[in-house]
């Protein structure tokens, strides 16, 4: 694998090089974790529960050789209902529109069918490929081989995609990572100013980190069926006051978060609002609503209130 920077041929630097990085992977495999450890930031939210990214989120990373824009697609997978297509074709738009495509998979796991299918997706594209096998950090020094020979097996004959080792948890291999990914990207200026992390609004990320305390305190039905609204976000002095709601489609679901006395509300805005307050570096106050829209993932109208659209 070719690692070092590219030069010219007389040996005068390389140019500064700028471009879009698609991340593209099974739902858990570690893509929204990369992207936060890459930019050295909470930029998406991670979980154990497959799903977890809806938006389409762009990190941006910028060292002293380049400028990454890293977009964060909802994991590949086959679609149930409408919710589930949209994220899917949210995933193939990418790949079309970027410079270079990172593939993850769990390279913990031995290659399987799902991973053949997204591989046999992106060969049909132009667009260059790395492979990073993640999860690294949970992987015995004497399985590394055979592991790594699934997925050379994955991509043989035909594909030549580089293929890297990380762990998005630990950081190991990212640098080497980041920078084959930049020797990829055509040369350009910066596209974002060089300490932008995040092209997300505001509003989005808080809603995004109230979704992240959902996901964390329910189990089962709810988790798939909320989403956040942010109404309003009021600068009070020092203090930040946050107003949101809450989407659900069942009364019951609204009974489970509000929990007996109102105390599983609260645990999700007390987690929140301590996440809230690394964003703004100041105390922030959180006032949560929880409101029912019976079937919202299945009506075009009410995805696209909510922000998620199929583009
Ligand atoms: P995504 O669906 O691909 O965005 O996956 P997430 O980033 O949400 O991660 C899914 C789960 O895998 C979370 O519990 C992460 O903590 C975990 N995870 C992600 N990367 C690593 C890694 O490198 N090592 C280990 N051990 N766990 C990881
Ligand atoms: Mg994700």
């Amino acid at each position: 694998m070719e690692l070092s920077p590219p030069s010219d041929v007389d040996g005068a630097p390389s140019p500064f090089r700028s471009g879009f990085v698609a991340l593209i992977g099974r739902p858990n495999v570690g893509k929204s974790t990369l992207l936060n450890q890459l930019v050295g930031e909470k930029v998406a939210i991670t979980s154990p529960v497959a799903q977890t990214t809806r938006n389409r989120l762009r990190a941006i990373l910028t060292t002293p050789q380049a400028q990454l824009v890293l977009l964060d697609t909802p994991g590949i997978h086959k679609p149930h209902h409408l919710l589930g297509q949209r994220l899917v074709q949210s995933a193939r738009g990418a790949i079309g529109e970027v410079d270079v495509v990172l593939l993850l998979v769990d390279g913990s796991q031995p290659a399987g069918r799902g991973d053949a299918f997204i591989v046999e997706l992106l060969s049909q594209s132009r667009t260059p490929v790395h492979l990073a096998l993640n999860k690294a950090d949970q992987v015995a020094p004497d399985q590394q081989d055979d592991l790594l020979a699934s997925y050379q097996a994955l991509l043989a004959p035909a594909l030549t995609w580089p293929l890297h080792r990380c762990s998005a948890l630990t950081g190991a291999g990212c640098p080497d990572l980041v920078e084959a990914l930049a020797a990829d990207l055509p040369p350009g200026p910066h596209l974002y100013p060089a300490d932008a992390v995040s092209d997300q609004p505001e509003q989005l990320l808080l809603g995004e980190l109230i979704r992240e305390q959902v996901l964390h305190h329910t189990r089962e039905e709810v988790p798939h069926s909320v989403a956040v609204r942010v109404e309003r976000i009021v600068e009070d002095g020092p203090r930040t006051a946050v107003l949101a709601t809450v989407v659900v489609e069942r009364s019951s679901q609204k009974g489970i978060l509000i929990g007996k006395g109102g105390q599983m509300l609260r645990t999700i805005g007390q987690g929140a609002r301590l996440q809230m307050q690394k964003v703004f570096d100041g105390p922030v106050y959180l006032e949560l609503f929880v409101k029912v829209v019976p079937n919202w993932r299945s009506h075009p109208g009410r995805l696209a209130e909510l922000g998620y659209r199929g583009d």
